[in-house]
């Protein structure tokens, strides 16, 4: 493999899918789902709406709450929908590149939302611009609307099964049009997508914790290589791609940190494989010590692991101002660093001449990691054993999990030690790869490429990460956040 590609930057679209089959209204439930899947991305969000017979969307920059502020449901009215939350560091943060995508074919309208990385995507536009096309968005995701509208694609049965073949890399697709809702994932299964029923309808979502926000009853996930459609004659099912071979490829990051603690995601849920990530990490990496803190939320349930196998009482030993948004979206090196000033507040009483091993989720640069340990000892820690509920943070991810190149990973340049001497900690420990695997029954069914470096799906030319992106300004036609179609 090309070491200077696996250095390289990369797209990166970190989201959240909701979609809705057969409730009137859909958009008060999809608004819902989104809400509870804010964590997968809060740069943006936009839901689009069917009646059966016109298309309506709206949306924007920002939190949920904030982007349908002013949107009632009257204006989107429908009984299908599909929405989409968007997490994106590329810097690219044009109101284009929100989802839903919505774009007129030949023979309709289509509206597509992504969860995910397309490893082939510079390919393919490059194809389509060679050929005429236009693209509107600098996203991966805008190169499978050129697919679906491709005459080779458009005029043969199984259409939208054919275009999803020819894509590589990560994804969960939404796709809407005017009498249907479909939804895919990739056949290695890289991100989740869970089918739910609320009493006549079917529901999609990124995970479970958004079904059960809205009443909705788990019934399965997607397949890999599934398409699932769902129409006024129920909901049918199709294969698009055969499994990948051997094994699939389940991002172990959701496990770790993307997804809600609540969730099953991949048939297990959250809570339980962190708290067993904590227990394992007790045992990899013992030390005495006189209470256990986690950083929150990502260290939460780990922590508690922790204590619980080790026998170390837990306390809260942080406290997260819960109104500011995730530090490490914050493009700036400067800012970041501030950011965690904000975000987490130690309290003295319970850290003060203590021994504290604080356990967290991942590392990635360093930052925040390194500010909390001189937090810590400013309020007079005695000690401080920094424990990583996932190992160390090497490669770069290329399926959608936000890591920056492997230069500015810590762990893609320093050994354990030198990790340890940077945080000022007394000591760090992180789980091994055999641990982050062993909560897991079918352990060959996982990507921790960020991990080994050892990535299931060839790259391809991913390029820098702003390879989609040419023109930084807005297109007029785009500028508007509502429109009906
Ligand atoms: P750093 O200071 O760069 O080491 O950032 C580590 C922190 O960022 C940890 O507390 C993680 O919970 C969090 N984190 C790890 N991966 C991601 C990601 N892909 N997106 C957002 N936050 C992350």
């Amino acid at each position: 493999m090309n070491k200077k590609m696996l250095t390289s930057d990369h797209p990166v679209e970190e989201c959240g899918l909701f979609g809705v089959y057969g409730a009137d209204p859909a958009m008060p439930l999809i608004y819902q789902g989104l809400f509870s899947l804010q964590h997968r991305g809060q740069e943006g969000a936009g839901i689009v709406v069917s009646d059966g017979k016109q298309l309506s969307s709206s949306k924007g920059q920002g939190l949920v709450s904030e982007v349908f502020a002013n949107v009632s449901a009257k204006k989107l009215q429908g009984h299908m929908g599909i929405g989409h939350v968007r997490y994106s560091t590329t810097g690219s943060t044009r109101i284009q590149n929100v989802q839903p995508l919505v774009v007129e074919c030949v023979d309709g309208l289509w509206a597509v939302a992504h969860n995910g990385n397309l490893v082939n995507a510079s390919k393919l536009r490059r194809m389509y611009q060679e050929a005429g096309a236009i693209f509107q968005t600098s996203t991966d995701s805008e190169v499978l609307v050129h697919l679906l509208a491709d005459p080779l694609y458009r005029n043969r049965p199984q259409r939208v099964a054919r275009a999803l073949g020819e894509l590589s890399g990560a994804f969960a697709f939404l796709i809407m049009t005017r009498e249907c809702v479909m939804a895919c994932r990739d056949p290695n299964g890289f991100r989740p997508l869970s089918i739910g029923k609320l009493g006549d309808a079917w529901v999609f979502a990124s995970e479970t914790c958004a079904l059960k926000q809205v009443g909705a009853e788990y019934i399965r996930d997607v397949n890999p290589g599934e398409l699932v459609v769902a129409d006024a004659t129920g909901l049918h099912s199709s294969t698009f791609a055969e499994q990948a071979a051997g094994a699939l490829s389940q991002c172990v990051f959701e496990m770790v940190y993307f997804a809600r603690p609540d969730s099953h995601v991949f048939g297990m849920n959250v809570h339980q494989v962190r708290m067993a990530y904590g227990a394992r990490l007790a045992e990899e990496h013992p030390v005495d010590a006189d209470i256990v803190v986690a950083v929150p939320d990502s260290g939460n349930s780990a922590a508690l692991g922790y204590s619980r196998r080790s026998g170390i009482p837990l306390d809260f030993g942080f406290i997260r101002n819960h109104y500011i948004g995730r530090t490490f979206i914050m493009p700036e090196q400067d800012q970041r660093s501030q950011g965690v000033d904000l975000k987490l507040a130690v309290v003295d009483e319970v850290v003060q001449g203590k021994r504290v091993i604080v356990v967290d989720d991942s590392i990635v640069r360093g930052t925040t990691a390194r500010r909390r340990v001189m937090r810590l000892r400013e309020a007079g820690a005695r000690e401080v054993h920094v424990r990583i509920s996932s190992p160390p943070t090497a490669h770069p991810c290329f399926y959608g999990i936000d890591f920056p190149t492997r230069d500015e990973l810590i762990a893609g340049n320093q050994d354990v030690d030198s990790i340890c001497a940077f945080l000022g900690a007394d000591s760090l420990g992180y789980i091994s790869i055999d641990g982050l695997l062993s909560p897991f029954p079918d352990k060959q069914n996982f990507c921790k490429a960020c991990f080994s470096g050892e990535y299931p799906v060839e790259p391809g030319e991913t390029g820098c990460k702003k390879a989609l992106e040419t023109y930084s300004g807005e297109l007029p036609f785009m500028n508007k956040t509502e429109r009906n179609i």
